[in-house]
């Protein structure tokens, strides 16, 4: 324990000061719900899988839902069953152990129902394209509708993608 305390004076504070447009966030986010309410007329519901990412991706989609961001406010609703999902958002380069778990996972929705990636990872494999353990992509298991770029994409950005998912 003291050596925790002592490594924490000696590091001093690591995290930095958020930068944000408060004014960004509420254009995007107004835009968002008017385009939720008129394709569902009621909130979007989403059902989130990991096939192994490295756990940057979930972070950010984690912080979409924190004070800051409340993407819950724009009609996003993250659910924890795939039955109530209209949407599966896949994270991670789809690991083999994950496969049937992802397509039993998509079996389970109600139809319609989209697959939205997100990360690089979920598009080709990305940082872990070199592994004999993942399958190369979402797209090698599952139909993709549409996906959501970067390795992150910052939960502004996902406010962004959504948005041109539901114009499409
Ligand atoms: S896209 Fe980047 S942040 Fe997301 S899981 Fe892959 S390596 Fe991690």
């Amino acid at each position: 324990m003291i050596n925790i305390f002592k490594n924490s004076f000696k590091k001093g504070i690591v995290t930095k000061p958020i930068v944000f447009s408060d004014t960004e966030i509420e254009t995007l986010g107004k835009e968002l719900k008017t385009l939720v309410y008129n394709k569902f007329k009621r909130s979007f519901h989403i059902r989130e899988v990991d096939t192994g990412s490295c756990g940057a991706c979930e972070s950010e989609i984690i912080a979409a839902t924190n004070p800051i961001y409340d993407i819950q406010r724009f009609g996003i609703d993250f659910v924890a069953s795939p039955r109530h999902a209209d949407a599966l958002l896949v994270t991670g380069p789809v690991s083999k152990n994950m496969e049937l778990a992802l397509k039993r996972t998509f079996e389970a929705m109600p139809k319609p129902s989209f697959v939205i990636t997100l990360g690089d990872c979920a598009l080709n494999g990305g940082q872990f394209s070199d592994s004999y353990y993942t399958l190369g992509g979402v797209k090698n298991v599952l139909p993709v509708a549409f996906h959501i770029p970067g390795c992150p994409p910052k939960p502004i950005d996902i406010i962004r993608y959504l948005i041109l998912f539901l114009k499409k």
